[in-house]
């Protein structure tokens, strides 16, 4: 009999996350792939990535999904669980620490911070309009200076100061380091001047002076980058800072641990290994008054599934309403 494995997959608006769960609950594949504006091309690649690293002997036992993009993945894959960010968050790093008090989490569009007591989520914020897209910012930011954005945490460490930038929103930040360089301050300097207006903006627009209890996971892609997590030690002097082996994807497995507890012994919806070309077409579902916006995922011009409405009705393939999807949308 072969092993059961769990899949945890995070679409987020500009990344998604796979992971693999063993039967032991272990991470043993992790992915990281950026959606470059095609979130199915980016499912199927995660998924044909996890496909390879899946052994011989395991089967895929459950999935679950979480991030903004939660309801299509779980669509695409025939997940067992979707579910929202903060729950998968909070149970993905508590399986690494049980002692986790609060989650710093920063991805490509999405900032948040999450308060645990004793393994339970008991507070959680979102960034405001002005904290969100750091991990994009950084991106651009990187790019418009010319490093290279695995380099760009080393390489703001390796000045002896850091030039202070304005970081109330990044429109701000932006023109204030434009102007910083045109004045000829240091790059890197500049580089570390950013990491720390960032760190400034997510405590002040999103943790929003909410007490951090120790000991702390910071994760998301954000967390890759050695100087932001440096800033966070010397705002946070008192407390312990740490990330997980799986700082991006953290959320993935908390969603494929859901979905192991879920399924228990029994059968999975996954639908296998999906192999593109796939189109998606927007319609509408007529079902009552909400006229809910549907999403229709085709293969060769068959629908595979549909997402979007908020009950059921709508999103079930061969549903009554499925007519009212229009034809140009298929
Ligand atoms: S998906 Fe459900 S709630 Fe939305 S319009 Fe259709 S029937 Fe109404």
């Amino acid at each position: 009999m072969n092993e059961r494995w769990a899949l945890g997959v995070d679409l987020g608006s500009v990344t998604v996350k796979f992971v693999l769960l063993d039967g032991e609950g272990r991470v043993r594949h992790d992915s990281y792939l950026r959606t470059q504006g095609d979130p199915v091309q980016a499912l199927s690649g995660g998924l044909g990535e996890a496909r390879a690293a899946l052994p011989g002997d395991a089967e895929i036992a459950a999935v679950g999904t979480t991030g903004s993009g939660r309801h299509l993945a779980a669509a695409f894959l025939g997940a067992d669980v979707a579910k929202n960010e903060i729950t998968a968050h909070a149970i993905g790093v508590l399986a690494w620490r049980s002692d986790i008090r609060t989650i710093i989490e920063i991805g490509g569009q999405d900032s948040k911070i999450i308060h645990l007591t004793e393994g339970m989520v008991t507070d959680f914020a979102m960034n405001t309009v002005c904290a969100a897209g750091t991990g994009s910012f950084l991106d651009q930011q990187a790019f418009r200076l010319q490093v290279p954005i695995e380099e760009f945490g080393a390489f703001a460490l390796t000045a002896d100061h850091a030039v202070r930038i304005a970081g109330r929103c990044t429109v701000f930040a932006e023109s204030d380091m434009i102007h910083k360089q045109q004045a000829g301050y240091d790059r890197a300097a500049i580089c570390r001047g950013l990491c720390e207006a960032l760190v400034r903006n997510y405590l002040n627009n999103v943790s929003r002076g909410r007490k951090i209890h120790s000991p702390v996971s910071f994760q998301g892609g954000v967390a890759r980058n050695q100087a932001i997590l440096a800033c966070f030690r010397e705002a946070l002097p008192d407390g312990e800072i740490v990330s997980p082996p799986y700082l991006t994807g953290c959320g993935a497995v908390g969603a494929a641990l859901l979905a192991r507890e879920h399924v228990g012994t029994g059968p999975t919806a996954f639908c296998g290994w999906r192999e593109g070309p796939f189109t998606v077409r927007p319609g509408a579902c007529t079902g009552c008054v909400n006229t809910c916006e549907l999403f229709t995922l085709y293969q060769n011009g068959r629908p595979l599934a549909r997402w979007g409405g908020r009950c059921d009705r709508g999103n079930t393939l061969g549903a009554v309403d499925r007519e009212d999807v229009p034809a140009e949308g298929r």
